[in-house]
């Protein structure tokens, strides 16, 4: 019997990184007796047990279903639409990843959790699908199911309220993000990054949010995108740049080296112009190229290589440091490892989370940190979550990590305060 479940802060639509506010602090305050949840099992004897499980943990808006296409007509109907689904995926008729594939089309926005007498791979392959459609999943329970795995699953869920849901979904025009990238409204958070030896704090990755008037603060993949689309990708990254050279520049003067890393899109790197962007910048805010590290994904197919190539190349002769992001995801290839000379590796962290205890994902952790050693890259662990991904990662020598287990992204006046707070906690990480 084994049971998975995900931190509170990824169960509502907002950014994990998003600050909190009032819709979390509204919907941290439901009374759990309203909440709906629909329940979805051909064996109507695990409705009743669910159904009995569910309303001693206070949840009283519960229904069963025996079928997909009668949870469907339930989903479409707004009065009665759940917040969360417990979805058995083997069911005869309509299984559980055919029936995910029709939330999607009927516009579900609340959460999952996945019920299965199947194996932990096949569980873990349909919450992989799930994810892919945006959808949350809070946990994965393998029959028969406890009482406990299921309120532990739900003791970390706060449903999302509707103005979240709708705020989430919207998208923006990209002469609005013009607008707001000439107008100042992007800002930087910054995670910090920490050897895994001895707990020092080597470095800050950059991660840009959109400080919306009327929307609040907005993750990276609601802009992103539109960005690279538009042409804006260009001046949002000088923005992020110039930002946070000139804060890497704040901490240096305050006695705090810490090389800043900051994202760079494909596109960045069709531009020849770039490099002299970056080389300027840097000159001006007067930190040296070494503190710079740029990270770069593949997020879309580059049919002409030779520009990136040549930009990258160059980039590195001039001494800034070269980071492959997201290793091992179909946007970062082997390709680019034998063509760019990186000088770090971030193991992405569908393969770093939960590793300890997963045979494939460590396989593939393993694999990664053993091409960073080999090529000579720094090895950073990305999406570091709790104490048992910690002690994996020290024990396989991985060198640096980076993940919500160590700090979210923050504000950079929230560095301070933070590095005070890790002073005390380190020691015990790394005795
Ligand atoms: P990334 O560069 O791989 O950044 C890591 C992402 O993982 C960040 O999401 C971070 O908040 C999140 N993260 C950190 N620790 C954990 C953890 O322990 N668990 C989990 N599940 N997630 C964690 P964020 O800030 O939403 O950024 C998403 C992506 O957006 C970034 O992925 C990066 O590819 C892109 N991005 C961010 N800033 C920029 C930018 O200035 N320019 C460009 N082109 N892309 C950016
Ligand atoms: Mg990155
Ligand atoms: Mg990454």
């Amino acid at each position: 019997m084994s049971m998975i479940f995900l931190p509170a802060i990824e169960n509502t639509m907002l950014s994990p990184t998003d600050s909190p506010n009032s819709a979390l602090m509204e919907a941290a305050q439901r009374d759990k007796s309203d909440i709906k949840i629909l329940m979805l099992d051909d064996e109507p004897f695990m409705l009743k047990l669910l159904d009995r499980m569910l309303r001693n943990l206070a949840y009283q808006n519960v229904t069963g279903c025996e079928s997909g296409p009668a949870a469907l007509l339930i989903v479409d109907d707004p009065q009665r639409c759940p917040e969360l689904i417990l979805l058995d995926i083997n069911m005869p008729a309509m299984d559980g990843a055919e029936f995910v594939r029709h939330l999607v089309a009927h516009d579900y926005h609340g959460a999952i959790i996945l019920v299965s007498g199947e194996d932990e791979r096949v569980l873990q392959s349909v919450e992989k699908l799930v994810r892919a459609h945006q959808i949350t999943v809070l946990g994965r329970l393998s029959k028969p199911v406890s009482p406990a795995q299921l309120a532990a699953a739900l003791t970390h869920w706060r449903p999302a309220v509707r103005n979240v849901v709708i705020a989430a979904r919207k998208t923006y025009a990209a002469d609005e993000l013009r607008a707001a990238i000439e107008q100042g409204e992007l800002v930087n958070y910054y995670q910090p990054k920490v050897l895994l030896a001895s707990g020092e704090v080597v470095g800050v990755e950059a991660l840009v949010r959109w400080r919306h008037r009327s929307d609040g603060l907005l993750a990276p993949d609601r802009f992103i995108g539109i960005a690279e689309q538009h042409g804006l990708i260009g001046p949002l990254t000088r923005v992020v740049m110039r930002a946070a050279l000139a804060q890497a520049r704040l901490w240096q003067d305050a006695g705090l080296l810490l090389r800043v890393a900051v994202n760079l899109s494909m596109d960045n790197l069709s531009d020849l112009g770039f490099l002299d962007d970056v080389v300027d910048l840097a000159s001006t805010a007067g930190v040296a190229p070494q503190q710079l590290i740029l990270e770069v994904t593949e997020s879309r197919l580059m049919t002409d290589q030779r520009v990136p190539l040549e930009i990258l190349t160059r980039l590195r002769l001039k001494h800034f440091r070269l980071s492959i992001d997201d290793f091992g995801t179909g946007n970062s290839s082997l390709t680019q490892l034998r063509d760019i000379p990186f000088d770090e590796l971030k193991i992405d962290q569908s393969f770093v989370h939960g590793a300890c205890s997963n045979v494939t994902q460590r396989a593939l952790f393993d694999a990664s940190l053993g091409l960073a050693k080999q090529l000579k890259m720094q090895s950073v662990a990305e999406g570091v979550q709790d104490r048992a991904d910690w002690d994996f990662l020290r024990e396989r020598g991985c060198e640096v990590a980076q993940g919500y287990f160590i700090a979210p992204p923050m504000p950079a006046t929230a560095l301070l305060p933070w590095l005070s707070e890790w002073a005390q906690r380190r020691t015990a990480l790394v005795a």
